[in-house]
């Protein structure tokens, strides 16, 4: 008997939910739909899936994370997302009581703060529904819930959740200094209009949102801030543009509605 190693293949009635949450699928190449559905079954099989308390967490909504959060690893031989265990889905806005970091540099905030997600080094992945659903249904917003959590695990992957993912050398040297110019940049108020304020937060965040801009609205970033999207194309090793359908839209416009949290 040949007994199969790694993750299993997409059933069927699979498929057609993950490509409800991520479209761009039916573009990949046949390596590159290989690795995603790789990802997206590591995640489903693998993963300990937790509601809180009084939810329901359906199959459609497992797809739709999974699917979502696949898209990282799309450019790697084997899933970057191997540390995530344990998914953990709230109905809507997760209220967070720790201390914290402040909005201030340098000050730390105990008071009840309202996100939409957030997760810890070796920790789970903290999600809310409501969030994760309304990305999908807003498309062009290019806002992502799920890419920015675990975009924050691959930034703890060296240790270190300080918005430089596992690189070395030229590679990493190059990231920090782009990473950083455009990090000045939106502090200064000249930054890329694609990457929301709140990637200003620190490196960490400005990590997260940068790579919730590249992977679902790549094309545009290229255009505006190309050494940027050199830098994410080099780390990610995938072009969205090999994928962007409806998950480009026809003008970089923005929404106006920028004020829900992340983090
Ligand atoms: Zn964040």
């Amino acid at each position: 008997m040949i007994r199969h190693r790694g993750p299993r293949a997409l059933a069927v009635d699979e498929v057609a939910a993950v490509e409800r949450a991520f479209p761009g699928r039916a573009r990949l190449d046949v390596d590159h739909r290989t690795r995603y559905d790789a990802a997206v079954t590591d995640l489903l099989d693998r993963c300990g899936w937790e509601a809180s308390a009084g939810f329901e967490l359906t199959d459609d909504m497992r797809l739709t994370i999974a699917a979502r959060a696949a898209i990282l690893a799309i450019g790697f031989d084997e899933t970057p997302l191997g540390a995530v265990r344990t998914i953990v889905v709230h109905p809507s806005t997760i209220m967070l009581s720790s201390v914290r970091r402040g909005a201030i540099p340098g000050t730390v905030s105990d008071g009840p703060m309202p996100v939409a997600g957030h997760t810890a080094a070796r920790g789970p992945v903290f999600l809310a529904w409501n969030q994760v659903a309304g990305d999908r249904r807003h498309p062009r917003r290019h806002r992502d819930v799920v890419l920015h959590e675990f975009a924050h695990q691959l930034d703890f992957l060296d240790g270190a959740g300080d918005g430089t993912p596992p690189l070395e050398g030229d590679r990493r040297r190059r990231w920090i200094t782009i990473c950083q110019m455009e990090l000045d940049a939106l502090r200064r108020g000249n930054g890329s209009a694609l990457l929301r304020s709140y990637a200003a937060t620190n490196p960490s965040e400005f990590f997260a949102v940068a790579t919730e801009v590249f992977l679902t609205n790549g094309a545009a970033l290229r255009d505006d801030r190309p050494l940027l999207h050199a830098v994410l194309a080099d780390y990610y090793n995938v072009d969205p543009a090999d994928w962007a359908g409806e998950e480009i839209p026809p003008s970089s416009t923005l929404t106006s509605a920028d004020r829900d949290p992340s983090s």
